[in-house]
């Protein structure tokens, strides 16, 4: 079978162009321009075979990042299994948002809950290597990618296995930041991530459960001045909100994602 052929019979499949391009690429260790100048190349029998099954694979709804083993978030590329939940371009608003702060921020510690595959982390560590790092997650095996993607750029961050707070008992933070599972049960949504770890989408119910477990239990852990920023729904801004007021913050602000959408909100712990 030449290129041209498997490209046709993933259109055929209803694969995306691109996504059947990086599939492509991917299974015969080349780059995407290799690819398009040499459309009359034949795979061989073995990589024919291999091609069907990650067709069929992609064509059933797999992300693309997981049948290439990888995605890219905030300029570092990041190890993905399905152990972890894809990171998500809007995340980088978290950490843009984050960096921001940094210069207010009253001890240069900061934390992430839920860390998954490390990207949020990561991304902050790579960004401002003077500050300490912790990141946290109820998951061993995603504590394991996390882990490895922080070996793979040589960041040096302190990994806590537990319950939200509860992996970090008896310590406090400049800064904390979440990007928690906030799909409520029922939503439609889920269906088409299914592949996804659902511990990572959704906390059940009203999906406000782990927003409500972060911000209730951080006072606890956060100096006076320290901002927490958390990433939810589109239609969670004024419940997070609520939230962080009836917990004691100060004023809470919100911001959207490139598509125009509350996105993260946050607020400042008083006292600074
Ligand atoms: N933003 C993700 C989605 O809607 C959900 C991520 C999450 O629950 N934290 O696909």
């Amino acid at each position: 079978m030449r290129i041209s052929h498997a490209l046709q019979q993933a259109r055929a499949q209803g694969v995306a162009r691109l996504d059947a391009q990086l599939l492509l690429a991917h299974l015969l260790q080349r780059d995407r321009s290799w690819l398009l100048a040499h459309d009359d190349a034949v795979l061989a029998e073995d990589q024919a075979n291999a091609w069907q099954t990650l067709l069929a694979r992609r064509a059933a709804g797999e992300p693309l990042a997981y049948l290439v083993g990888q995605r890219e978030f905030r300029g570092l590329m990041l190890q993905v299994s399905a152990a972890v939940l894809v990171p998500r371009p809007e995340t980088e608003l978290l950490v843009d948002w984050a960096l921001e702060l940094l210069p207010q921020a009253p001890l240069p510690q900061a934390i992430d809950l839920g860390t998954g595959s490390g990207a949020v982390a990561l991304a902050l560590k790579a960004a401002a290597p003077q500050l300490a790092v912790t990141a946290t997650d109820l998951s061993a095996a995603a504590l394991a990618v996390a882990r490895a993607n922080a070996a793979r750029h040589g960041l040096d961050i302190t990994w806590l296995e537990g319950d939200w707070w509860a992996a970090a008992i008896g310590r406090r933070f400049g800064l904390a930041l979440s990007n928690p599972p906030y799909i409520a049960a029922g939503d439609p949504h889920l269906a088409a991530l299914r592949h996804e770890p659902q511990a990572a989408l959704t906390p059940g119910g009203d999906g406000l459960d782990a927003l409500r477990a972060l911000v209730e239990g951080a006072p606890g852990h956060l100096l006076p001045g320290a901002w927490l920023l958390l990433e939810h729904g589109h239609d969670q801004q004024a419940a997070v909100q609520a939230l962080l007021r009836a917990a004691g913050f100060g004023p809470p602000e919100t911001r959207t994602d490139l598509a125009g959408l509350p996105r993260c909100t946050g607020a400042p712990w008083p006292g600074g």
